[in-house]
């Protein structure tokens, strides 16, 4: 009595559209060498040219998986039901049928991915049919976009509410010099329209919140997290998480990236590896810390990367793998992820069920909710920089302590200033008296800010952020020194 096999949908046009078909053999391996001679044409799609049977497809004999069991080798008995179950992409799981078809102009423009026979035509169509949200369309969100709209990805999102600035060129290449001032979103839909016609660009010009992230997120098949912030990185896991759509995660600093996939399935998210963020304060962002330019084109190709695979249902994503880039060692580094049991949002008994007020969570007061603005007799009163120099003029200036790096404090700085980097300051702090007024000084006011809040929280009695940093006493008082 020969093996029962359960042809899927995808295959049957190979089977003369049998839904079930009968082969013999001993073991699964014999089984399927008898069904492709029976049926020539569902060789090519079982089995790789190097003999091997193909990644995207499972074989089962009953309900067990044969890579659980001795593989290809895997007895089988007469009357048993072996299956072939091709892994789906995304979530969507349509079937061919289902799948748009791709149009002459298409078929030319995608041909290098159809003569790679883990694409092919149907992967090709299965990339037509992703819908793949970008969240920003910055510097990670730039290879994104452009490598997933020329790769043929039918539906792209966008969430951004920025305007292109001219410091975002160095990186954004999603937007040129003549974009400069443009919205992000109208700037990126030109780029990607340009790169490829057939991709249906959309775009979400909202900035990403708990109020609409499910409803924006919903839909889609892979979200792709290019933001540069914690509260939003938070909300993006909690939200595919909750949706249960992959995340084609990826951050840049400096010199370093890191990369990995959460929330699949099985998979760990990002809570699994960091429950809660750092202390608000001590971790710069790109703007604070400054970000090598080609850093999130490297990053941002791998998330690209993995999105694609998702979709198409191939290889090994970094599910489950952390991967960190060093640009200055040229080298990358890959951790073990495991998903938490005690994860607060994926784990057994997750304590995070719907999304929260993230700000609140990284620790960041909300703009409406901050104190109004003291008056200048405040022993923690903003300082002007007209104000500070009418001090130091009448030789009652308190001591100006600049936090920028070495590297800023050379192309210019106020005289008389003490460099302390903000990311010293922690070890530092001894070096100043707690009880003497101070000028806490920047780049244009954000560092120095924390800088201050972080001295204020340690006991001291008056520290003063400089609004508007060097480039406002530049602009205001010492023209002579360069900007940058
Ligand atoms: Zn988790």
């Amino acid at each position: 009595m020969p093996v029962s096999i359960h042809i899927p949908t995808p295959l049957r046009p190979f089977t003369e559209k049998l839904d079930v078909v009968q082969a013999n053999g001993a073991t699964v391996g014999e089984v399927l060498q008898d069904l492709t001679t029976r049926y020539a044409g569902l060789k090519q799609h079982l089995y790789a040219p190097d003999g091997r049977l193909r990644s995207f497809v499972n074989i089962y004999v009953g309900d067990d998986d044969i890579r659980y069991l001795q593989k290809e080798q895997t007895p089988v008995q007469d009357g048993q039901t072996l299956s072939i179950i091709p892994s789906v992409a995304g979530g969507a799981g349509a079937a061919t049928e289902a799948l748009p078809a791709l149009t002459a102009d298409e078929v030319k423009r995608y041909s290098r991915h159809l003569i790679l026979s883990e694409v092919g035509m149907e992967g090709q169509r299965k990339l037509k049919a992703a819908k793949v949200l970008c969240i920003g369309a910055g510097g990670l969100g730039s290879p994104v976009a452009m490598y997933l709209a020329a790769a043929g990805v039918g539906t792209i999102g966008i969430v951004d509410f920025d305007t292109v600035d001219v410091s975002n060129l160095q990186r954004q290449i999603l937007h040129g010099t003549s974009d400069v001032g443009r919205s992000k979103l109208a700037s990126a839909r030109d780029t990607l329209k340009d790169l490829n016609p057939h991709v249906n660009v959309i775009t979400h010009e909202v900035a990403l919140s708990s109020a609409n992230a499910l409803d924006l997120f919903r839909g889609y098949d892979v979200i792709v997290d290019g933001t540069d912030n914690f509260p939003t990185r938070y909300l993006v896991n909690d939200a595919c998480v909750l949706l249960g759509i992959p995340n084609a995660y990826g951050s840049i600093f400096r010199f370093e990236g890191q990369a990995s996939v959460f929330a699949t399935k099985d998979g760990p998210c990002y809570r699994c590896l960091y429950p809660e963020p750092p202390p608000p304060g001590l971790v710069p962002s790109c703007a604070e810390a400054g970000v090598l330019g080609i850093l999130p084109g490297l990053i941002g190709t791998i998330q690209a990367t993995e999105t694609v695979k998702i979709i198409l249902g191939m290889g090994q994503t970094l599910a489950g793998r952390f991967l960190i880039y060093d640009a200055m060692k040229m080298r990358f580094r890959e951790l073990t992820l495991r998903k938490d049991p005690e994860c607060p949002v994926c784990g057994t008994n997750p304590t995070v069920t719907a999304l929260i007020d993230y700000d609140q969570f990284c620790g960041i007061v909300p703009a409406q909710a901050a104190p109004p603005a003291p008056v200048l007799t405040d022993a923690m009163a903003d300082v002007s920089v007209l104000e500070f120099k009418a001090m130091r003029d009448a030789g009652t200036a308190p001591l100006l302590i600049d936090v920028r790096e070495p590297h800023e404090y050379d192309i210019c700085r106020i005289e008389g200033s003490v460099l302390i980097p903000l990311g010293d300051l922690p070890a530092r702090v001894g070096e100043l008296d707690p009880t003497v007024e101070l000028v806490m000084q920047c780049r244009s006011g954000v560092r120095s800010g924390k800088a201050a809040a972080f001295l204020r929280e340690r006991g001291f009695r008056s520290v003063h952020n400089l609004t508007g940093g060097i480039l406002a006493w530049i602009d205001q008082v010492d023209p002579s020194q360069p900007k940058y």
